[in-house]
């Protein structure tokens, strides 16, 4: 098996979670090594269904251990709040098969407020963000003003530590923002109340993972978000604060010696894009309605009703590249079941000529779709489980999307339960 890395190819929401979910039967080992609970994975299987914000989705598999990487934005109290939720359905939740990364820092409850004032300032000029602090935890990080995971691990070390974030963080809520000063009590008591509950899951997951990989483990990286939204390579500023690509795993899951031998790039067989920013493929309308009802597009964090738009070949070929894909899942092909003509964007235009490459952020908002259809099937493939079977129109339309973006999709999802796949 050796290691593989599970990653969004396109704005995110692609069905990353339901494939770690049905893949992780052959891995020992599952990291979520980047961003934080801003986004939803959802998982159907035998527990029920699951939107995951920060717990790796391999968390319902007996035997696999699941970490949060030093590069995961981790929220204790939003982490507290799943593993309650997780386990009251059955699942069970333990140090033996949860590690949190002594080297993961915390995200503190300012950085929700920070995010809030922030995207309030900016007013109709917001970035979208789902408010869950993100990427004022990513500033401070880099800054060097957050503590580490492992620091709740050394009480005195962590209160003068505390205490001068506290001074240096009033600075900006107060000074900047005008809002109440974040008050010493305050902070001791949401430490006490969430931090104290997920102390027994932090270790030193950095010598595990050295061990594991000696031992020969197999190991799964599960990224959040997909290529468009990372920091350096996506439509920034519309991105989120992390790097989702896959060559960013090895660093944030804890493990930077990683080889990765899989890539598999998860693209939805058409586009969605939640929050703002540049989304050339949109569709408006009564043709974006049908779709979103039939994909049932809304966000799972936010419940925000996705933008929609045919498969964007320009964007996931991009994806493709940034990610270094080896191989393509490509889900949710039974949605497209109702259309008669499926359309697909194949190319740009800017500037009044056609390209085939994503452009530089800045300019996305001039270009144009060029949109060409291809013939629909009509029927319901949600049965379908051999590639053979699938009508030849659905297989026209992979095999098109596949030679243009230059993956072999080897994984073809129709449905949201773990079985609902076609291996090719
Ligand atoms: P992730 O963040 O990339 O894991 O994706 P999300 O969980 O946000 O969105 C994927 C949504 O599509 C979830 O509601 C899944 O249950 C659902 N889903 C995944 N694969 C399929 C599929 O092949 N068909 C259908 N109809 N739904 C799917």
């Amino acid at each position: 098996m050796g290691n593989c890395a599970i990653v969004g190819i396109n704005w995110g929401d692609e069905g990353k979670g339901r494939m770690v979910d049905l893949l992780t039967e052959s891995y020992d080992i599952v990291i979520r090594y980047q961003g934080g609970g801003n986004a939803g994975h959802t998982v159907i299987n035998e527990y029920g269904k699951f939107a995951l914000h920060l717990l790796p989705s391999g968390i319902f598999r007996k035997g696999v251990v699941n970490i949060l990487g030093n590069g995961v934005a981790l929220d204790p109290e939003n982490l507290w709040k799943e593993i309650e939720e997780v386990t009251a359905k059955g699942v069970p939740i333990t140090p033996e098969n949860l590690k949190i990364s002594d080297r993961a820092s915390l995200l503190l409850p300012w950085h929700r407020e920070l995010d809030g004032l922030e995207e309030a300032r900016l007013a109709d000029k917001k970035y979208g963000s789902t408010k869950q602090g993100i990427a004022p935890f990513y500033s401070d990080k880099y800054q060097k003003k957050t503590i580490m995971a492992g620091e709740l691990l050394y009480p005195e070390h962590l209160t003068e530590h505390l205490a001068d974030l506290l001074g240096w963080k009033n600075l900006t809520l107060a000074g900047v923002y005008g809002a109440e000063p974040v008050k010493v009590a305050e902070l001791r008591e949401w430490i006490d109340t969430y931090c104290e509950k997920i102390k027994p899951f932090i270790c030193d997951t950095g010598a595990f993972l050295r061990k594991a990989q000696a031992d020969g483990k197999d190991i799964l990286f599960e990224a959040q978000l997909g290529a468009l939204r990372d920091l350096d390579y996506g439509i920034y500023p519309y991105t989120t604060s992390s790097n989702s690509i896959a060559s960013y795993a090895p660093v944030g899951s804890g493990l930077p010696s990683a080889k990765i031998d899989e890539v598999i790039g998860v693209v939805k067989a058409y586009s969605t894009c939640v929050g703002e920013g540049p989304f050339v493929c949109e569709l408006y309308g009564s043709e974006a309605d049908a779709l979103r009802e039939a994909g049932f597009e809304y966000g799972a964090k936010t419940g925000r009703p996705r933008r929609v738009g045919p498969i964007d070949i320009v964007a996931t070929r991009y994806g493709v590249q940034v990610q270094a894909a080896t191989n393509i899942a490509l889900t949710k092909l039974d949605v497209l079941s109702f259309m008669d003509k499926i359309p697909v964007c194949t190319h740009y235009t800017v500037g009044g000529k056609e390209t085939d490459e994503f452009p530089f952020p800045s300019v996305l908002d001039s270009a144009k779709p060029v949109i060409e259809y291809m013939d629909g099937w009509k029927c319901d493939i949600s049965g379908i489980r051999k590639w053979e079977d699938l009508p030849v129109a659905a297989q026209r339309y992979v095999e098109f999307i596949e030679k243009e973006i230059g993956c072999h999709v080897g994984f073809i999802s129709v449905g949201p339960e773990r079985d609902s796949i076609i291996i090719r």
